[in-house]
């Protein structure tokens, strides 16, 4: 009689046990050959290369907490995984191989070309669940074709509803297998959240308890904590939006939270699942405007346009809420959503560069950045995607800033040469001479760039 073959569980970004249906899988294929679960991350360097140190820290500790979890049973092994995880199954006899299927460009190339190098040594891989609730590609109109518009995506989203949130199998047997060792990141000079399964979910309940019935009138204030911070967690799959989604849901149904609010987050998370949904259906969308909205000659070119998006990364524009935009992303490796909506229209609009500069830049620093949820949101600002603001549609740093950070505190934080001025006149310290030693002067004049912009949009229309 063979012996019993283990099963591979290769986590991905999946990092965590709870609501894990691949985990689910795999547990109950090994149980039923009376044999045990290989928990394998493989340590791709194309992947480990482009996610900059402030997402390679945080996985480094997002997967030692996991290592943790299974009581030390992660087995790590570097290299490219068309080769890795194939040589693992063969070096322990697996059959089959249980995966979150992935929905971004490269994973989706990467994940085929695995199932074909363990298919010609008869090893399956198995896809069961993914990082959304519902499967990118799933929600269609009647007529069968992808959503173009984000609201009706929404309605059908919900309709189409989702599985309740997988059971955490007890005592799972991890096989104990030798591993390359954790890997080692050095630390990223900003100061990240805590990472790991536990961590993400105690941040979710303390929000769910003292944040959620704010949540509609606070999440647009940078200067308060009034969003979840979640978006790490669930960019490395450490918590399931299945499980913020039932977790809602009783809150609703205990009254411990009124629907309003448990919408309007519901509806944060159905933009997640739009932009994975844009992306399936357009995989070149991260890296081109899906479609094209003024004219080439329009976008600044050579030392003109280094010199702007220069003063942009480091937060020295003049405009003090984008400043403090780009500092609190390099200082922490998050910003928040309206400012992140402030900066990015100020680059492409302002300072006339292409999105893709700026979204580099966001993926080279975000903890959370994520090639759906980055690319579609720099095309929506930029208003070259789906269901995206209108270009014409220009944010104004200075009413943003008096608006959304209307004591000023939020710049005070981030920009310590605007310190000496108080309340909402810290967002135009050009009135008040002298006020703000060693701040800079504004880069443009936005009335001006807003013009430039305007005109560029009716030229690149009238083609
Ligand atoms: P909450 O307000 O608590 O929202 C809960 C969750 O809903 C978030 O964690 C996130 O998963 C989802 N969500 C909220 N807003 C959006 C949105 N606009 N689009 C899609 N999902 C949303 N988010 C990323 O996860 N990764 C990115 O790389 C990323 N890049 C962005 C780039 C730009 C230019 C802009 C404007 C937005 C970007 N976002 C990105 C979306 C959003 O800013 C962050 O998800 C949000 O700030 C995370 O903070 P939070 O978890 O406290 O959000």
């Amino acid at each position: 009689m063979p012996s019993p073959a283990p099963t591979v569980l290769w986590f991905r970004r999946d990092l965590r046990l709870a609501d894990n249906p691949a985990l689910g899988e795999a547990v109950g294929e090994a149980r039923a050959e009376g044999s045990d679960v290989v928990g394998l991350y493989v340590l791709d360097p194309a992947l480990w290369a482009t996610a900059g140190p402030v997402r390679q820290a945080y996985l480094a500790r997002s997967l030692r907490a996991l290592h943790a979890s299974t009581g030390g049973r992660v087995v790590v092994r570097h290299g490219d995984p068309r080769a890795v995880v194939p040589a693992v199954c063969a070096e322990v006899g697996a059959r089959s191989v249980h995966v979150a299927a992935s929905y971004e460009p490269y994973g989706r190339r990467r994940d085929d070309a695995v199932e074909e190098a363990l298919a010609t040594a008869g090893v399956r891989l198995r896809r069961t669940g993914s990082p959304y609730a519902v499967a990118p590609g799933r929600v269609r109109t009647r007529g069968g074709t992808p959503f173009q518009v984000f609201t009706p995506f929404r309605t059908a989203w919900l309709e189409h509803g989702w599985r309740a949130p997988a059971p955490l199998p007890d005592d799972v047997a991890w096989a104990a297998l030798a591993s390359d060792g954790l890997p080692d990141a050095p630390e990223p000079g900003a100061r990240l959240p805590e990472a790991g399964e536990a961590a993400a979910l105690a941040r979710w309940r303390a929000f769910l308890a003292d944040g959620l019935a704010d949540y509609p009138t606070d999440r647009d204030r940078p200067d308060l904590v009034g969003t979840s911070y979640l978006s790490p967690a669930l960019k490395w799959g450490e918590i399931h939006p299945r499980t913020l989604l039932a977790d809602l849901a009783s809150a609703v149904r205990s009254g411990a939270v009124p629907e309003e609010a448990a919408a309007t987050y519901r509806s944060e998370l159905a933009w997640r699942e739009f932009h994975a949904d844009v992306l399936f259906h357009h995989p070149g969308a991260a890296r081109r405007s899906l479609r094209t909205v003024v004219p080439e000659d329009a976008w600044a070119t050579g030392a003109a346009e280094d010199a702007m998006l220069a003063a942009w990364r480091e937060g020295r524009t003049g405009y003090p809420v984008v400043d403090a935009g780009m500092r609190q992303l390099l200082g922490t490796g998050w910003m928040h959503n309206r400012v992140r909506m402030i900066v990015a229209s100020f680059l492409v609009k302002d300072l006339h560069v292409r999105w893709q500069r700026g979204a580099e830049h966001f993926m080279a620093h975000l903890v959370d950045g994520d090639v759906s949820q980055n690319q579609l949101n720099w095309q929506w600002v930029a208003g070259t995607g789906r269901d995206a603001a209108p270009y014409f549609r220009i944010f104004n740093p200075v009413t943003q800033g008096q608006k959304f950070d209307p004591d000023g505190a939020y710049v005070r934080e981030w920009v310590p040469e605007l310190r000496g001025i108080a309340g909402k006149a810290v967002h135009e310290p050009w009135k008040l001479a002298g006020a703000a030693p060693g701040y800079p002067e504004r880069v443009v004049d936005h009335a001006l760039e807003r013009k430039v912009s305007l005109e560029d949009f009716e030229r690149g229309r009238g083609r």
